[in-house]
């Protein structure tokens, strides 16, 4: 069936590979309906090396109208931005983004200070208790979501990347996450890169997305390919996921609107 993904990346960010037509083709060789390019915009000193910078941005768009022009008929492309999430670079994050025109805008907290939480090589040097590092993370997260700026959220758990055990105090969070959400009007990105990690399952994972059910907040799917063989991973299963959890849509956007688009019933039987 026609799945979305919508969180691809590109060499742009300093740390993926492979050109923006190979992801695509990659998609168009699965075929995906659609992809969203959502390179990064981090401006918080310790990521910004990761990232395109403020000044690319344009360069970036143009790139993707590109693409998106040559694989016009065959798959559809959506323009967005993963930009990370500081209180301290916020504002000027806003200002930058909204200089453009994009499909959708992808808020994201990576760091706890200055510390990358999603980095492999910064995993034993947390700083804090697992206990204490969910607690900032949640903090930020709710911080980011009172913005009212962010079409979607990314890996709203990401916190738990590098445990095999739910950290302490995450999923006493669920309900309160998911009722912020709902009552921000958040779509919530299913990222499935977590079932390639030491975790194990999708960012979020089955308890937060039963949450999101309830409260009613549309989700979309995410690959977060940083390789055109990443395109797409584990998004089937996923998709099966979601509609176990109660989900019947998938939400594209276009221009920053939200469109939902169904979900294939007949998913959950397939092998
Ligand atoms: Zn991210
Ligand atoms: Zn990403």
């Amino acid at each position: 069936m026609p799945l979305v993904d919508y969180h691809v990346h590109t060499p742009l960010c300093n740390h993926a590979r492979g050109s923006m037509e190979a992801f695509a083709a990659r998609a168009a060789s699965l075929g995906l309906s659609e992809i969203c390019f959502l390179d990064h915009l981090t401006l918080h000193p310790g990521g910004s090396r990761l990232s395109m910078s403020p000044r690319e941005v344009g360069l970036y768009i143009r790139a993707c109208g590109r693409v998106r022009e040559k694989f016009a008929g065959q798959l559809a492309i959506k323009i967005g931005l993963e930009v990370d999430y500081s209180p301290e670079t916020f504002s000027r994050a806003r200002e930058i983004v909204e200089t453009f025109s994009l499909d959708v805008v992808a808020g994201s907290v990576h760091f706890l200070g200055s510390h990358n939480l999603v980095s492999h090589r910064e995993r034993d040097n947390m700083p804090l208790s697992p206990a204490g590092r969910v607690e900032r993370y949640l903090k930020l997260l709710f911080a980011m979501l009172d913005e009212r700026f962010f079409d979607l959220a990314c890996h709203l758990d990401v916190v738990k990347k590098f445990d095999k055990e739910s950290p302490p105090g995450l999923a006493e969070a669920w309900d309160a996450v998911a009722a912020r959400m709902a009552e921000t009007g958040t779509v919530a990105e299913v990222n499935a890169s977590g079932l390639s990690h030491p975790t194990g399952e999708a960012y979020p994972g089955p308890g937060l997305l039963s949450a999101l059910a309830r409260h009613g907040v549309p989700v979309t799917l995410g690959s977060d390919a940083h390789s055109p063989d990443e395109v797409g991973r584990h998004l089937p299963q996923v998709a099966r996921e979601l509609g176990r959890a109660g989900f019947s849509s998938l939400t594209t956007f276009c221009r920053r609107r939200p469109l939902a688009v169904a979900l294939d019933p007949c998913l959950e039987n397939d092998a």
